[in-house]
């Protein structure tokens, strides 16, 4: 016990209100509770994680005390933690994140890692060969830029193009915000669009997205964090919950070239019923994937034909 401790034992120190938070998010079934108490803490000291533990004893500040029990308060009625601290990291990003956009999903990462085996073992045996087509992609619906910005990040010789498209004006500009803080604004460019209807047949080589899913009426029962603080343009996939799919999986086969990808996350449930939907002639090698969870999440196929 360190001697701050016994001299003044009702100091607010970092163990001490770490300690408190943890329990109290616990009793009101926050998730993750010691990691969130963790993180608005950061937030608050400006500090990393790492710093809390480095000073477990420094005591908090009554200004510093004020702005973190607003925090808990906050999240405690409901508010994403990711909204209180303002980000959330996803792969080698650090994103900024509000109501405008989904908060990219851990589980959203596997999406870039299938479609980074794919490009290696499809593309990169040429991308030395300066004769070698460079690809043009696009990411529909994408909110905070996570996808097209770690393709932009973790593979950028592969591509001559890079692009995210997003039918919220509010979410481009997050996106162009997260490319410029991830120092990658020369590499992507944001647009506003309705999925790919600016394109022509043949313009891309990839079309990777985290479309809308959740059938319209399973809505109400998402958890309050999500209802009530996330855009609903990001969440709702109409009726079936497959109405956004099925419309961008008809325009892609359209502007992908032949052996194009088109790689998307789906629904836990949706496996089958998108599976089939690639079963016409159009589609060749299908391929589903599960998340960590061993949940049905990403598909991904290519365009038949000749490969030009
Ligand atoms: N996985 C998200 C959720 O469960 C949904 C994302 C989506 O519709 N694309 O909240």
């Amino acid at each position: 016990m360190g001697a701050t401790e016994v001299k003044n034992p009702e100091l607010w120190t970092t163990k001490r209100i770490l300690e408190w938070t943890r329990s109290y998010f616990e009793e009101r079934g926050v998730d993750s509770p010691r990691l969130c108490a963790e993180l608005l803490l950061t937030h608050v000291l400006s500090v990393e994680r790492v710093d809390l533990y480095l000073d477990y004893e420094r005591p908090l500040s009554l200004s510093e005390r004020d702005q973190y029990k607003a925090l808990v308060k906050m999240r405690t009625e409901g508010v994403p933690v990711q909204h209180l601290i303002g980000s959330q990291a996803f792969r080698y990003l650090d994103l900024i994140v509000n109501s405008n956009v989904l908060i990219p999903r851990p589980e959203t990462e596997i999406l870039v890692d299938h479609v980074l085996r794919v490009l290696d073992e499809e593309f990169s045996s040429n991308a030395g060969d300066t004769d070698a087509p460079l690809l043009r992609a696009a990411d529909v619906g994408t909110g905070s830029g996570a996808l097209i910005l770690s393709l932009a990040k973790e593979a950028k010789f592969l591509f001559s193009s890079l692009v995210g498209l997003d039918i919220s004006a509010d979410a481009i500009g997050v996106a162009i915000e997260n490319a410029e803080r991830n120092g990658l604004s020369d590499r992507v460019e944001f647009r506003e669009s309705d999925l790919l209807s600016d394109y022509s047949p043949g313009d891309l080589d990839l079309v990777i997205s985290n479309p809308p899913y959740i059938p319209t009426a399973d809505i109400s029962e998402l958890d309050i964090e999500v209802r009530k603080h996330e855009p609903m343009s990001a969440l709702d996939g109409g009726a079936t919950g497959l109405e956004i799919i099925e419309r961008l999986m008809d325009q892609a086969v359209t502007v992908l070239r032949s052996g194009g990808i088109f790689a998307i996350e789906i629904g836990f449930d949706q496996g089958p019923a998108v599976v089939d939907m690639l079963s016409s002639p159009s589609w060749v090698r299908t391929e589903l994937h599960q998340d960590l969870g061993g949940m049905d999440r990403v598909v991904l196929a290519r365009k038949a034909g000749t490969v030009e």
